[in-house]
């Protein structure tokens, strides 16, 4: 059994709430604070909760998350501090100027660029997981292998000697780390658009009612930036989706 499919991932837990400006709601919330810690894994499953590797603030509506300060004291994080205290009241005084229809030209592509800003890291997080496309496709294949020999073993192939339990264990084995490695490698990602990442750049985008032509000029900025966002999600589908908000 020689594919171990091993690594880190990183593992989540809430600890607390936080008082912070969610940039895609644009509203100031009580956010769950969680912990970030980075853990070991085999196929995908994991213990314990890991080396610690920040904090990030999650808005319990979009459910969209976004790293804060991380060296807080446990006693103090229902406070604001003083750059969340500023991002807040700087995201609070631009969606009033918004509503007033003061916003500059700067600030209003600004605030069409926020959401994809804020969403990258997400994306990309589950986009690690897809560079490992052809790792996975190899891993997957080779599963695929090893599972037919002890198939084959437990059709009595190696005659009196076959144990046909131990056979059977491993074909469940098997067959369970080839769903993982199937999922990992054909659904985060086109999931994660569906149900994550559209929503949300709905969410933030639709009080500004951005036409066709500039998103198609802010997705092609963001791709030239190399944004893997960018590659998610086109101006079209966003448009339809827009319109149908
Ligand atoms: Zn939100």
């Amino acid at each position: 059994m020689a594919v171990v499919f091993a690594g880190t991932t990183l593992k989540r837990r809430r600890v607390g709430m936080v008082a912070d400006f969610c940039p895609i709601c644009r509203r100031a919330r009580e956010c769950d604070l969680l912990r970030v810690g980075v853990a070991a894994h085999l196929y995908w499953i994991s213990f314990g909760e890991g080396r610690l590797a920040g904090y990030e603030a999650r808005c319990p509506e979009c459910r969209v998350r976004w790293p804060i300060e991380h060296d807080m004291d446990p006693d103090r994080w229902c406070e604001q501090d003083g750059a969340r205290a500023r991002r807040s009241r700087e995201g609070r005084e631009r969606v009033q100027r918004f509503e007033a229809g003061r916003l500059t030209a700067e600030e209003r592509e600004a605030m069409l660029e926020e959401p994809f800003l804020v969403l990258e890291p997400m994306v990309k997080e589950q986009g690690k997981y897809r560079q490992l496309n052809r790792t996975g496709t190899v891993a997957g294949l080779v599963t695929l292998g090893i599972g037919a020999v002890f198939l084959w073993g437990l059709k009595g192939g190696w005659g009196d000697r076959a144990p046909e339990p131990l056979a059977a264990a491993l074909g469940i084995v098997w067959l369970a780390a080839l769903f993982v490695t199937a999922w990992v490698v054909f659904g985060p990602l086109r999931w994660y658009r569906k149900e994550v990442v559209e929503p949300a750049l709905v969410r933030a985008l639709r009080p500004l009612e951005p036409t066709r032509e500039e998103l198609e000029a802010l997705l092609r900025g963001f791709r030239l930036r190399g944004k893997l966002v960018a590659k998610l999600v086109t101006p079209a589908r966003l448009h339809a989706l827009l319109e149908a908000a």
